[in-house]
């Protein structure tokens, strides 16, 4: 219809960092329809605001830093997530976009990106569409090892991007007249790291390796373990990681070329901001670390964010997720929304919330668990933030300052303490980095009101456990 706002898709690939895809360093075949969709359209300079899944979200979806969105500590169940949220209701992604006129339409493959965390908040319709597979992973049953093994082998089995692209056919099929408004997560670069055939490239024999590498590797306590201190996985399995990684997200490219062809035979295309960006990266073994947690590095916090159709530019080559709803606000052409106007962005904020205090019984048993020292100590224990301009990154902990120059230390193994000679030679950069930082600290919780979560019940207890088992915090 003439006149009317655009449609907006806005695709996360849940675990997906920047250089992964075409248009941020990897190689051209990597994600031809990723490039494409930026060739007609934007690829921004994208940092997340969080490390993991739920805060990331959070911010995506109120323009807050997680800590001003009270996605932080203490560590929160999704029932203190959906409480949280609830206070946000009139800043709410999809909530606003509703009451603008939008048919809104959700469907996530992530157990965090849930009912019971309240991400179906302002959607008329939500769809979960959680695979089991990550549940066979700590299993120690010998059948279940078997099966594991087998499905593994066989290879063809993915984590919901099939079943996620009949239902945006069905939503296709069935819209009605007013503009839409749809988010998918999808989770196919998450670990355990199995993408289906043709897309897995190992051999029979490697799949079985890489099988029992994901039980070994990338079970709860193993990834709760390596992110405290390091991963125990050895070389060759990291790389098989690796290649099943690239694999997973070469798969939701094909994902992202058959959705752009059915939004074009409907004659959508031109009408749609189609999104694809992601909640946070991962660690592929770079400097020890595999998975994401405790650490807020470039391969976690930069992740891709390719868009086209009818979307506004960015006043600045790089961004936030917490820019986002402001951003399709502006897209779209919202008069009225909640969230801070759009502005030229010089550097980004993320933060870290410890999942542990430094008296908390829970480090101490973690400690002495898994044998660890007081490095590891320090990181279950330690919250912090960092700020980047894309090309310093200074990191504010335990009330010290330290600075990493990306491009003498593409790894972040060795942030040097601000000392005299750091302020002399990075003074604008530091002014820069400091304000933000100083900023987000001293900004105002977006909400007013306490928090008030539901007490745990079997259902949650059930779901902590699935938690434990995608080796989330
Ligand atoms: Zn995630």
């Amino acid at each position: 219809v003439t006149g009317q706002r655009p449609n907006i898709l806005l695709v996360v690939m849940d675990t997906a960092r920047a250089d992964a895809f075409a248009p941020y360093g990897a190689s051209a075949t990597s994600t031809p329809a990723v490039s494409q969709l930026a060739a007609g359209g934007q690829a921004q300079q994208m940092f997340a605001p969080a490390c993991w899944t739920v805060p990331s979200h959070a911010s995506m979806f109120s323009g807050l830093l997680y800590r001003d969105a009270r996605f932080g500590m203490p560590a929160k169940t999704h029932a203190d997530y959906k409480a949280a949220g609830d206070l946000l209701t009139d800043r709410w992604l999809p909530v606003v976009l509703g009451r603008a006129g939008y048919e809104t339409a959700a469907v996530s493959t992530n157990m965090w990106i849930s009912p019971q965390s309240g991400f179906d908040r302002g959607f008329d319709r939500y769809s979960q569409l959680t695979g089991a597979r990550s549940l066979h992973l700590a299993s120690s049953s010998w059948r279940e090892r078997l099966e594991w093994s087998w499905q593994t082998l066989r290879a063809s089995v993915d984590d919901g991007a099939q079943a996620v692209e009949n239902l945006l056919r069905n939503w296709l099929a069935s819209r009605g007249e007013a503009p839409f408004f749809w988010f998918v997560n999808l989770v196919e670069c998450h670990s355990p790291y199995l993408p289906p055939r043709p897309y897995n490239r190992l051999s029979a024999s490697s799949r079985l390796r890489a099988a029992d590498e994901a039980r070994r590797y990338l079970n709860f306590d193993a990834i709760w373990k390596g992110l405290c201190s390091t991963t125990d996985a050895p070389g060759p399995a990291l790389e098989r990681m690796r290649t099943l990684y690239a694999d997973s997200v070469r798969l939701m490219d094909d994902w992202l070329a058959r959705v752009l062809e059915g939004l074009e035979r409907g004659g959508l295309l031109d009408e749609t901001i189609v999104i694809v960006t992601s909640d946070h990266g991962e660690n592929l073994g770079e400097d020890g670390l595999l998975g994401h947690g405790f650490s807020l590095d470039d391969r976690l916090i930069r992740v891709p964010f390719v868009a086209g159709g009818p979307a506004a530019p960015w006043p600045s080559p790089l961004a936030s997720l917490v820019d986002v709803p402001a951003w399709l606000a502006r897209s779209v052409v919202l008069d009225h929304h909640p969230w801070d106007a759009l502005q030229a962005r010089e550097v980004a904020v993320a933060q870290f919330d410890a999942p542990c205090g430094p008296d908390d019984e829970a480090a101490d048993l973690t400690i002495s668990t898994w044998g660890l020292g007081a490095a590891a100590r320090r990181r279950l224990t330690t919250s912090f933030a960092c700020a980047t301009n894309g090309r310093q990154k200074l990191l504010r902990r335990l009330g010290r300052e330290e600075l990493v120059d990306l491009v003498a230390d593409p790894l972040e193994a060795a942030p040097v303490v601000v000392d005299a000679a750091i302020e002399a030679r990075w003074a604008g950069e530091l002014t820069a980095l400091r304000a933000a930082l100083d900023q987000s600290e001293t900004a105002e919780a977006g909400v007013t009101g306490m928090v008030t979560p539901e007490g745990s019940s079997d259902e949650m207890a059930e779901l902590e456990g699935q938690m434990k088992l995608l080796g989330y915090l």
